[in-house]
C-alpha cells in the first residue's frame, strides 16, 4: 500500500504571528502582549481576505434568486457547511446548523429539545464550571417545566468529580449538558466517559465547545456527542457567526426554534410546513459572509495543523504556569491535570482590575472579572480572576513580558 506524504512544515510561531496583522501594533507605545484569547482570538488575513472578497464580487442573497450572484452566494455558504462537517467530522452536512455563537446554539437546543422533552420533575444536569450560557438557558427551561437542574461538583484543582456525576443520572434525567474546556480554569473534561454515562441512561448530552473547538482536534462521531456548539470568533472566524452540530435523528425530531423565511416549505393562514435539515432551524438571511470568513479560518488552522497548534498551545502553558508559579504571592485557580492554554490566577493584597489596568499599560491584554462563570469563582470562594489565556501566536517572550508587568505591579501596589 502506498501512502501519500503530506509535507507538514514545522510550526513556526514567528512565521504565523505575520499572518495576524492586528498584532503588529503598539498600544500605550508598548507592543501588543495579546493574552485574552479565551474571549475572543485575533484574526489570520486569510479570514480577512475572504470577508473582503465576499462582499467585493460575490454578495447577494442565499437561496432564492436564479440569478449568478445569489448561485455563486449560495454554493460558497454551502461549501462553507461541508468544511464546518469536515472540521467536526460530523456524518452529513445537514447535521450543520448556523447559529449566531455557542450561546444561541445552547439557547435553540433547550428551547426546542427541551421544550418537548423536559417535564415537570425531570432533571437536567450541567456541571459546576459552567460559563452562564450553559447555565441559564437550563435554568429558563427548568423554571418554565417545573424541572430540577443538577450541578456536577468538582475538586479544589478544577476537576469534575465523576462519581458524583454518575449519582445524579437517573430515571429523571432528560438531559445533560457540559463544557468541553473550561474558560474559567482551563479544565479538559473527560466528556467521552460523560457522555457514555450518559447514553447507558439513553440520556442525550451537548458539549459546549466555545473554547475546545480552537485548541482540541474535534470527531463528534469519535466523542459521541449528541449536540456540540461552537462560536466563530474564538476560532479566528468572524463574530455573530457559529455552529450548532446535532445529530441528524435528533434535529429531525425537534420542533423549530425561530419562525420565518427559509425554515418553511410552504406557508398558508391556516399552516406552515417546514424546510428539511439545515434549513428548519435558520429562519431568516443568514451570516453568509461570517459562515464563509468561517470556513477560511478552519481552512487556515487546518493547514497549520490541529496538533501542530495543540503541541505549541501545551508547550506556552508548562512555561506559563513556571512562570507564573514563580511569582510570590500568585496563586493559580485551575490546576486540572488535564488543562489548555488557559492561566488563571489571584495576587496576594492586589486586585484583578488593578492588576488589569497596569499590565494594560504595559500593552500586554489579559482578562480580568468572573469570565461569564460567577458559581466557578463562588466555588474558588474568591470575586474575581486574572485570566491570561493563550493561542496558536503567543510565544514564551509575551509570557515574560507578563510575568515581569506582574512583578511591576507589585512594586507600585504591593
Ligand atoms: C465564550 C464562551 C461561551 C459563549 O460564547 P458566545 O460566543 O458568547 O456565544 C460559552 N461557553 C464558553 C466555555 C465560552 O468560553
Amino acid at each position: 500500500m502506498t501512502q501519500t506524504i503530506i509535507p507538514v512544515l514545522p510550526f513556526n510561531v514567528n512565521r504565523v504571528r505575520e499572518d495576524f496583522p492586528i498584532l503588529a501594533q503598539k498600544v500605550h507605545g508598548k507592543p501588543l502582549v495579546y493574552l485574552d484569547n479565551a474571549a475572543t482570538t485575533q484574526k489570520p488575513q486569510a479570514v480577512l481576505d475572504a470577508l473582503a472578497e465576499y462582499y467585493t464580487e460575490h454578495n447577494a442573497n442565499v437561496h432564492r434568486a436564479v440569478h449568478l450572484l445569489s448561485e455563486r452566494a449560495t454554493r460558497l455558504h454551502e461549501e462553507a457547511r461541508t468544511t464546518v462537517q469536515r472540521f467536526l467530522n460530523a456524518r452529513e452536512a445537514r447535521e450543520v446548523i448556523w447559529t449566531r455563537g455557542t450561546t444561541e446554539g445552547i439557547n435553540l437546543v433547550a428551547q426546542t429539545y427541551g421544550r418537548k422533552n423536559v417535564g415537570a420533575g425531570d432533571e437536567v444536569i450541567i456541571s459546576a464550571m459552567e460559563h452562564h450560557s450553559n447555565i441559564v438557558p437550563w435554568q429558563m427551561l427548568c423554571e418554565e417545566k417545573g424541572a430540577i437542574l443538577r450541578v456536577i461538583a468538582m475538586n479544589d484543582d478544577g476537576e469534575l468529580l465523576l462519581d458524583e456525576y454518575e449519582k445524579l443520572l437517573g430515571p429523571r434525567t432528560k438531559f445533560v449538558s457540559v463544557v468541553h474546556l473550561s474558560n474559567a480554569l482551563g479544565t479538559l473534561n473527560p466528556v467521552k466517559r460523560i457522555i457514555e454515562r450518559a447514553h447507558e441512561y439513553g440520556v442525550p448530552v451537548l458539549l459546549d465547545g466555545a473554547q475546545a473547538a480552537y485548541h482540541v482536534p474535534l470527531d463528534v462521531q469519535e466523542l459521541d456527542c449528541d449536540f456540540y456548539a461552537f462560536s466563530g470568533h474564538k476560532l479566528y472566524g468572524p463574530t455573530g457567526i457559529g455552529v450548532l452540530y446535532g445529530k441528524a435523528e435528533l434535529l429531525d425530531a425537534m420542533p423549530p426554534y425561530q419562525g420565518g423565511g427559509d425554515m418553511i416549505r410552504s406557508v398558508t393562514f391556516e399552516k406552515t410546513t417546514y424546510n428539511v435539515l439545515p434549513f428548519k432551524f435558520e429562519a431568516g438571511t443568514p451570516h453568509i459572509a461570517g459562515a464563509i470568513g468561517l470556513a477560511a479560518a478552519i481552512n487556515y488552522i487546518t493547514a497549520l495543523g490541529m496538533d501542530s497548534i495543540a503541541d505549541h498551545e501545551r508547550d506556552l502553558l508548562a512555561y506559563g504556569t513556571r512562570a507564573l508559579e514563580s511569582v510570590p504571592g500568585l496563586r493559580l485557580v485551575g490546576t486540572a491535570r488535564e488543562k489548555a492554554s488557559v492561566l488563571s490566577f489571584v495576587l496576594k493584597d492586589i486586585h484583578p482590575y488593578d492588576l488589569g489596568v497596569i499590565l494594560d499599560q504595559q500593552g500586554v491584554a489579559i482578562r480580568t472579572g468572573h469570565h461569564c462563570a460567577q458559581p466557578v469563582m463562588d466555588r474558588f470562594g474568591i470575586a474575581a480572576t486574572a485570566r491570561a489565556s493563550m493561542a496558536c501566536y503567543n510565544t514564551r517572550e509575551e509570557i515574560d513580558v507578563l510575568v515581569r508587568g506582574i512583578h511591576h505591579a507589585q512594586k507600585l501596589l504591593g
